[in-house]
C-alpha cells in the first residue's frame, strides 16, 4: 500500500517527464553568487582577471555549515562585484567570462574503492564538492549527515518530487538509475545505517519499476511507494509516511531519528565521489504559459535566468511572474539578470494565466484552508490575528509551525493570501525577537 499522511492537496501537476533532457549551451558571461546555502555566504577565492577552469573552486567559507562553490565553466574572471541574487537582493558574485573550452580542474580526483567506503571520506568530498540540499533547501548536506550520526536511525531519500511542473528528479531516476543508487549507498554509509528508505510518488511507476529492476536491496536500499499527495515531498511528510513518526512543529526530523536526503542531492554526491565532479549544474525545469512549453534543461550553476528563457525557445507572451521552484512553494524572482543557484529547480515564467491573485479577497468562512493543512493547523484564524498585528493570538495558533506549502491558500475559494500572510507573519516574529534581544544586551 501507498504510505502518505493526512491533509494536503491535489494541485494540477503539469509534469512533462517525457520530454527528454536538452542540455543548455553555457552562456557568454555566468554569475556566480557567494550565497547559494543556508548560512553565511562564501568569500571569493579569485579576483578579477584570474583564468579558471571548470570546478574549480572560486568560493569558501570555512564556517562547518558552508559549502564552497565552484566554477561552472572555465574562462576569466571579469568582475566580483554584488549582483542581483534570485532570491532577491544583491549578493556578492563572481562574473565569468566562458571560453567556451570546459578546460576541467583536477583537483577532484575520484575516490578509490576503499574511499568509496570509508564515512569519513565521502563526508569529506561530500563539503569539498559543495554538496547542499539541492531539493530547495540548500542546507549544507554534509553538516546534515554528520549532525546525524549515532541519532539517525532511519535515512529516508526524497523521491516524492510533488510540486507541479518539476520533473529533474524523476529524470535522473530514469536516467542515471544506477549511479543514483551508488549514490544513496554513499548517503547510507556516511550516515552509518543499515537501510536507506526511497520514497517516490506512485506518478513515478516507471522509475519504481526502474529501480526494483537494478535490486536496490544490493546498496542497502528499500524502494517505498508514497500516495500522490502535494506535499508529500515536505521533508516532515515522508517521515510520516515511512516511519510513522510524527517530527514535532518546528523540530527537524533528526529530533525523531530521521535524516531526509533528496534525490538530486544524492545523485550530486554519486558525481562527486566517483566521478571528482563538484556541483556545476543540474536539470531544471523551464515551464509556464509565457514560454512555447516545457522544457527540461540540464542547466550549469550561474545562468541568467533570461538567457535560459531564451535557449528554451523564447517568450510567446510576456511574463508577469518568475517563479524560482515549484508553483506552490516555490519563491518569485525579480530579476531577468539573476542566475540559477545550485537549489534551482525550476525556473516558471508565468503569465495571468496561472496568476490567482484578486483584489481585495474576503474570507468566507468555510473551513477549507483547515481541511488541508498538513500540519493540522487553522489557517482562517492564523490569517485573522496576522491582519490585526496580534502576537499573542498568531503564537497561540502556532503560526510559527506552519511550513509555507501553499496547501491552504491552494484549497482558499475567496484567494486569501494565506501563505504570503505566513511568511511575513514568521518574518515579524524574528524580527521582534531580535529586537528584544538588542534591547536587552543594551
Ligand atoms: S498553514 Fe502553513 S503548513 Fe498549513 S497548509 Fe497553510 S501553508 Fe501549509
Ligand atoms: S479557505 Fe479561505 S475563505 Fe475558507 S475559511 Fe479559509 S481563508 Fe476563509
Amino acid at each position: 500500500m501507498s504510505q502518505t499522511f493526512k491533509g494536503g492537496v491535489h494541485p494540477p501537476y503539469r509534469k512533462a517527464p517525457e520530454i527528454p533532457v536538452t542540455v543548455i549551451t553555457p552562456p557568454a558571461q555566468l554569475i556566480i553568487p557567494m550565497a547559494q546555502h543556508i548560512s553565511a555566504p562564501c568569500q571569493p577565492l579569485v579576483k578579477k582577471g584570474d583564468l579558471v577552469t571548470m570546478g574549480q573552486k572560486i568560493g569558501e567559507n570555512p564556517a562547518p555549515v558552508s559549502a564552497p562553490v565552484h566554477s561552472p565553466v572555465s574562462g576569466k574572471v571579469v568582475a566580483v562585484e554584488p549582483r542581483p541574487h534570485p532570491l532577491g537582493d544583491t549578493i556578492m558574485s563572481i562574473v565569468i567570462e566562458n571560453d567556451f573550452q570546459d578546460t576541467p580542474c583536477t583537483d577532484l580526483a575520484p575516490l578509490s574503492e576503499k574511499e568509496l567506503k570509508d564515512p569519513e571520506a565521502i563526508l569529506d568530498r561530500i563539503r569539498e564538492a559543495g554538496v547542499v540540499g539541492m531539493g530547495g533547501a540548500m542546507f549544507p548536506t554534509a553538516f546534515k549527515i554528520r549532525g546525524g550520526i549515532g541519532k539517525v536511525d532511519k535515512l529516508i531519500i526524497n523521491g516524492a518530487e510533488c510540486e507541479p511542473y518539476l520533473n529533474g528528479d524523476h529524470l535522473t531516476m530514469l536516467n542515471f538509475s544506477e549511479e543514483l543508487l551508488k549514490g544513496i549507498e554513499l548517503v547510507r554509509i556516511a550516515s552509518g545505517v543499515e537501510k536507506a528508505y526511497y520514497g517516490i510518488e506512485v506518478n513515478k511507476q516507471d522509475a519504481i519499476d526502474k529501480l526494483n529492476s537494478l535490486h536496490p536491496e544490493k546498496y542497502g536500499i528499500e524502494i517505498v511507494p508514497e500516495a500522490v499527495k502535494y506535499p508529500q515531498g515536505g521533508e516532515k511528510m515522508p517521515v510520516k509516511a515511512v516511519t510513522g513518526r510524527e517530527v514535532k512543529p518546528v523540530g527537524l526530523p533528526s529530533g525523531e531519528g530521521a535524516n531526509v536526503v533528496s534525490t538530486r542531492t544524492c545523485y550530486a554526491i554519486y558525481q562527486a565521489c566517483y566521478e571528482g565532479k563538484p556541483v556545476i549544474e543540474r536539470i531544471v525545469t523551464v515551464s509556464g504559459s509565457a514560454l512555447k512549453g516545457t522544457v527540461n534543461a540540464l542547466t550549469r550553476v550561474g545562468t541568467p535566468l533570461g538567457y535560459l528563457a531564451e535557449q528554451c525557445g523564447g517568450f510567446v507572451k510576456t511574463p508577469r511572474k518568475i517563479v524560482l521552484g515549484g508553483p506552490m512553494m516555490g519563491i518569485c524572482a525579480t530579476s531577468f539578470e539573476a542566475p540559477t543557484i545550485k537549489g534551482t529547480a525550476g525556473v516558471l515564467f508565468f503569465t495571468e494565466e496561472e496568476d490567482a491573485h484578486v483584489d481585495n479577497p474576503t474570507c468566507i468562512r468555510c473551513g477549507k484552508c483547515i481541511e488541508v493543512c498538513p500540519m493540522n493547523l487553522e489557517p482562517v484564524f492564523m490569517y485573522m490575528y496576522y491582519s490585526k498585528g496580534d502576537f499573542a493570538n498568531m503564537d497561540k495558533y502556532h503560526v510559527n509551525d506552519c511550513f509555507e506549502c501553499g496547501s491552504c491558500a491552494f484549497n482558499c475559494p475567496a484567494r486569501m493570501p494565506l501563505t504570503h500572510a505566513f511568511k511575513t507573519a514568521k518574518l515579524m516574529f524574528q524580527a521582534k525577537a531580535a529586537a528584544e534581544k538588542a534591547k536587552e544586551a543594551k
